[in-house]
């Protein structure tokens, strides 16, 4: 018998997306034995309702740059293509049933699945392994969330919010994002006030 695929699945804005998204996508990898990583920008995401959020395209682009170069990591259009709000219960869905899913979160994101839509419907479908964030208590998660796994990874205060704020202030943002990123937002003048 084939053993059966194991996918980490790691969603966000990822406006943009960063080197902690990465670097948490490597540390899964390493840490739970995965066969690959899915970085899986959210279409119309339902939490970030209220902020301007760059084009679903262009978040699109960069996911499938940021994941270039690198053969577990793969880069999903699934979401970005759902008319509506994005729901993670309607995309664990949409993979193969024989698949072993993880939720890669980091520790906010982590702290909010219970008031997730569907969220005992995604707790049915997928582990759920943690990274740590700045700023969010570890015994609050596990208060609120049945946690498979807490990852090793190093704390690194970067967040999307971040970058853009830095970009626009002409701050430099240059290896907070990996070159082709950089370039991206470079060339397509994203972020400048
Ligand atoms: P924003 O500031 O726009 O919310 P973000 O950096 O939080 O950007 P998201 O796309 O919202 O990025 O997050 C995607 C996933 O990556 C979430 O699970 C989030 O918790 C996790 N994540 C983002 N940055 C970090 C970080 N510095 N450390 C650990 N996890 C992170
Ligand atoms: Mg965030």
């Amino acid at each position: 018998m084939l053993a059966r695929v194991r996918s980490g699945l790691l969603g966000g804005t990822f406006d943009p997306p960063h080197i902690a998204h990465l670097l948490a996508g490597e540390v899964a990898y390493r840490q739970l034995g995965l066969d690959r990583v899915v970085f899986i920008p959210a279409g119309s995401p339902w939490q970030k309702a209220g902020r301007k959020v760059s084009s679903a395209h262009h978040r699109w682009v960069m996911s499938h740059l940021a994941v270039d170069g690198v053969d577990y990591f793969e880069a999903d259009e699934r979401e970005v293509h759902r008319d509506g709000w994005t729901y993670t219960a309607d995309t664990l869905d949409s993979f193969d049933p024989a698949e072993e899913l993880v939720l890669i979160l980091g520790a906010d994101a982590a702290r909010g699945l219970p008031t997730w839509d569907r969220s005992a419907d995604v707790l049915a479908r997928a582990q759920v392994a943690v990274v740590p964030r700045p700023g969010v208590d570890r015994s609050e998660v596990d208060s609120l969330v049945k946690v498979e796994r807490w990852l090793d990874m190093p704390a690194l205060p970067l967040s999307g919010t971040l970058i853009r704020q830095r970009a626009a202030a002409g701050l430099g943002i240059r290896f907070l994002v990996t070159e082709q990123v950089y370039q991206y937002l470079d060339e397509q003048k994203l972020y400048r006030s």
